[in-house]
């Protein structure tokens, strides 16, 4: 077990952002290649759509991950930042990291209060192996403990 703390935890991996940011800047050569050797209506789109897929994984490549702080779970993935807090969490299990990679994942997922859940991706880690295995406890033991901090402080949950 982990020492429960009030302060910010930070998630997220570096190899998985370095990844990304590595796709991102292709997709960004590819489109502007495309965009300057093919004038054509299509090739214009095409080209303008793939610049703007591997802008937006570069942009948001370096802050994809999992902030843990008072207020609850900021998640954030490459489209969207997602705020949950403690109060809307009813349950915090490990469940399978969904299909965004190849290899087994396995990330944490939260039940909220209307019975909606959500997978941690940003907090994911490769099954395959045992040490992301017990990665993904680890994560999930953290989630718990913050999780019953904040419920024995907050007055309304
Ligand atoms: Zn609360």
């Amino acid at each position: 077990m982990s020492q429960p703390s009030t302060t910010p935890v930070a998630f997220g991996s570096h190899g998985q952002r370095a990844v990304l940011v590595l796709i991102g800047a292709v997709f960004v050569l590819l489109g502007g290649g495309v965009l300057a050797s093919d004038h054509s209506v299509p090739g214009i789109a095409i080209g303008a759509f793939v610049v703007g897929v591997g802008a937006v994984a570069v942009g948001r490549g370096p802050i994809v991950g999992v902030r843990v702080d008072t207020r609850g779970v900021t998640h954030r993935t490459l489209t969207r930042t997602t705020v949950i807090a403690w109060c809307c969490i009813r349950d915090i299990a490990a469940g399978s990291g969904g299909g965004s990679s190849p290899l087994p994942t396995g990330a944490p997922v939260l039940t909220l209060d209307d019975g909606r859940t959500r997978v941690l991706i940003g907090m994911a880690s490769s099954t395959a192996t045992r040490r992301g295995q017990s990665a993904v406890e680890q994560h999930r033991q953290t989630l718990l403990t913050q999780h019953a901090l904040h419920r024995a402080a907050c007055a309304t949950c």
